[in-house]
C-alpha cells in the first residue's frame, strides 16, 4: 500500500494528516527547487495556511535537475511524510500542499505556463546557492556561466532559476498578467537584494527594457529561513512506513525547531504567514546576518573540520568537548560582535539553542552533506565576518580555523590518504590547485586563496588572514583536525 488521498484515511490516528480538502486547494505558489528543504519548511507553513482556510495557496513544485521528487511523489498524488525528529521520539505529518509536480528538464514549457498562470502570485526558489548562477564573492550574475550563456541564445527553453524566472516574467508583460513576487529561501547574503540584482542583469542582457521593467515593477522581499533538514535515508522511510503502515516513497526529516522571517513586500498579494508562525518584518538583515553567521558559520566549521576528524554527523561532531568548547569560542569570541541582535532577540538564548539543535542525536546531518558546495557558502558564512573583524582589528583565529579546515577538505585527501568526494562548482579547479601544491600547505592555502571567486580580491592581501589561515593549515596537516581544534580552544 501507499501514501495516496485514498488512502489517507487508512493512516493510524497518530500520524496527522490534512485538516482541509486537498484536492479542492488551488495552486497560488510556483516553487523551484523542490527539495527536502523547501518540503519541511515553506510547504508547512502554507499546508497550515490552507488547513486555516487560505484555499488559494497549494505549490506547483518543480525540479530543475533531477526527475527524482516527482517520480517519488505523483503516485502519492503529491503527498508525502514530514517527520519531526527529537529525544522524545518522531512526531509524523502528512503534508497535502504540494499539488503538482514538474520537471522543468522534461518539459520546460509546461512550467513556464504554470509561472505565468494569473492564480500564481508568488515564485519561491531553493535551488541552493549555486542554482543563480552567480559569483559568491560579489553576488552578480555570472555572465560567463555555461547555463546563462545558454539560456541567453535560447530564452524560450531555459535551464537556469534566472533563466525561467526572466522568461515567465517577460511572457506575463506581454500578456498584461501583473508580476509575481519572487522570494529566494536559500542561504544567500541579502537573498532579495541578491536575486534581484542577478535576475535584473539576466534580463537587460536579453533586452535593457526588460532589464529596467524587472527592477522598478517585480519584488524581490528578503527571507531568513531557518530549519535544520538533512537528507533522507533508506532507514528514516522504513521507519516511516513502519509508522503510516504504508510506503512512502520520500518523506522528509526535520528538527522540532523553524523558523522563518520575511520581509513583508508582496504588492500581488501573499498567504496569512503571519497567522501560522512566520515574522512578517521590514528588515530581514539583522536576522539573517544572526543566522547566517552564527548558524551557518558554525555549522560548516563543524562540518569540515568534523569531516576530516572523522565524524559522520553534525550530533557525533558535537559529542566531542573540543568541538563543544570551539563552537562556543567562535560564537561568543569571535562571530557575536559581528552580529546586530535583531528586535527582541537574545542572541545568548539563540546561541544556547543553537548548540542543542546541534547535538540533537535524532538528526543524523551528514558532515558531507554541510561541506558540499563550499565555494558558495564561505562569503556569507566564514568571511564576511572575518571582514568585519579585520576592519575592527579584531582576533580572527577561530574563524581562520573554519577557513582552514575547508582547504584541508576541498584538497580531496583525508587525514586517512583516502579520496574525499568534494562537490562543488569549482571542485575541478580545487583538484588542480591541490595536484600542484602536493603535501606543501603553504603552496595549497596561496593556491586556493588566489579563488576570487571565493576570497575576492581584498583578503588574499591581507596577511592577518592569509597567516592565520596558513598557521592554522599548516597545523592541521600536522597534527590533524581532532588534536587542532583541541589545542586551538584550549586556554
Ligand atoms: P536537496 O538536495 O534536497 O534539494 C536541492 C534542490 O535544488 C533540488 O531540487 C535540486 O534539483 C535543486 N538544484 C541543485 N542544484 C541546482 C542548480 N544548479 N540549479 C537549479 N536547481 C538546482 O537540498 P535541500 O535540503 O532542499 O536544500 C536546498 C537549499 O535550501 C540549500 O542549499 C539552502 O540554500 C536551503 N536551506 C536548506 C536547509 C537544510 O537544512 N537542508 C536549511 C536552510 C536553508
Amino acid at each position: 500500500m501507499r501514501l495516496s488521498l485514498a488512502n489517507l484515511s487508512r493512516l493510524p490516528a497518530d500520524i496527522r494528516r490534512p485538516a482541509y480538502d486537498v484536492a479542492a486547494a488551488q495552486v497560488g505558489v510556483v516553487h523551484l527547487g523542490v527539495g527536502a528543504f523547501h518540503r519541511a519548511h515553506q510547504a508547512v507553513y502554507l499546508d497550515d495556511c490552507l488547513a486555516r482556510g487560505a484555499a488559494g495557496w497549494a505549490v506547483c513544485g518543480a525540479s530543475l535537475r533531477s526527475p527524482d521528487t516527482s517520480e517519488a511523489l505523483d503516485p502519492q498524488d503529491g503527498l508525502y511524510t514530514l517527520a519531526v525528529r527529537s529525544g522524545t521520539g518522531d512526531d509524523l505529518r502528512v503534508i497535502g500542499s504540494l499539488r503538482r509536480l514538474l520537471v522543468a528538464p522534461r518539459d520546460p514549457s509546461t512550467l513556464l505556463a504554470a509561472m505565468c498562470d494569473p492564480n500564481v502570485r508568488i515564485v519561491t526558489l531553493t535551488v541552493t546557492e549555486k542554482g543563480y548562477c552567480h559569483d559568491p564573492a560579489t553576488g552578480t550574475l555570472d555572465e560567463a556561466h555555461p547555463d546563462i550563456i545558454a539560456d541567453l541564445a535560447n530564452p524560450a527553453v531555459p535551464r537556469s532559476a534566472p533563466g525561467f524566472l526572466v522568461e515567465a516574467l517577460a511572457r506575463r508583460r506581454a500578456a498584461g498578467v501583473a508580476p509575481f513576487t519572487v522570494l529566494c529561501c536559500d542561504n544567500l547574503p541579502a537573498n532579495g537584494e541578491t536575486v534581484a540584482r542577478v535576475v535584473a542583469r539576466f534580463a537587460a542582457l536579453r533586452d535593457p527594457d526588460l532589464g529596467r521593467w524587472v527592477e522598478a515593477e517585480v519584488a524581490f522581499p528578503c527571507t531568513m529561513v531557518d530549519r535544520i533538514v538533512p537528507a533522507t535515508t533508506d532507514a528514516d522511510r522504513a521507519m516511516v512506513a513502519g509508522r503510516l503502515g504504508m510506503e512512502d516513497a520520500w518523506p522528509v526529516m526535520a528538527e522540532p525547531f523553524t523558523q522563518w522571517v520575511v520581509e513583508d513586500r508582496f504588492p500581488a498579494g501573499r498567504p496569512p504567514l503571519e497567522d501560522v508562525g512566520a515574522e512578517l518584518v521590514a528588515d530581514v538583515r539583522p536576522y539573517e546576518l544572526m543566522k547566517l553567521r552564527l548558524l551557518n558559520g558554525s555549522h560548516s566549521t563543524l562540518a569540515y573540520l568534523g569531516y576530516l576528524a572523522g565524524k559522520e554527523t553534525i550530533a557525533e561532531t558535537m559529542a566531542e568537548p573540543a568541538f563543544q568548547r570551539l563552537v562556543a569560542r567562535l560564537q561568543d569570541e569571535e562571530v557575536t560582535s559581528t552580529v546586530p541582535a535583531p528586535p527582541g532577540a537574545d542572541l545568548g538564548a539563540y546561541k544556547r539553542a543553537l548548540r542543542e539543535r546541534f547535538a540533537n542525536p535524532a538528526l543524523k546531518h551528514r558532515t558531507w552533506q554541510i561541506a558540499m558546495d563550499g565555494s558558495q557558502k564561505l562569503p556569507q558564512r566564514l568571511l564576511s565576518p572575518i571582514r568585519d573583524r579585520l576592519a575592527a582589528g579584531a582576533p580572527i583565529g577561530f574563524l581562520a580555523l573554519g577557513v582552514a579546515g575547508w582547504m584541508r577538505y576541498v584538497s580531496g585527501t583525508d587525514e586517512k590518504g583516502s579520496a574525499i568526494d568534494v562537490r562543488d562548482p569549482l571542485a575541478a579547479r580545487f583538484k588542480a590547485v591541490a595536484e600542484t601544491a602536493g603535501p606543501d600547505a603553504d603552496r595549497l592555502a596561496e593556491g586556493l586563496l588566489a579563488v576570487r571567486e571565493v576570497f575576492g580580491a581584498d583578503l588574499p592581501t591581507d596577511p592577518r588572514f592569509t597567516g592565520a589561515v596558513k598557521a592554522a593549515l599548516g597545523r592541521l596537516y600536522a597534527e590533524g583536525a581532532a588534536a587542532s581544534v583541541d589545542a586551538a580552544t584550549r586556554g
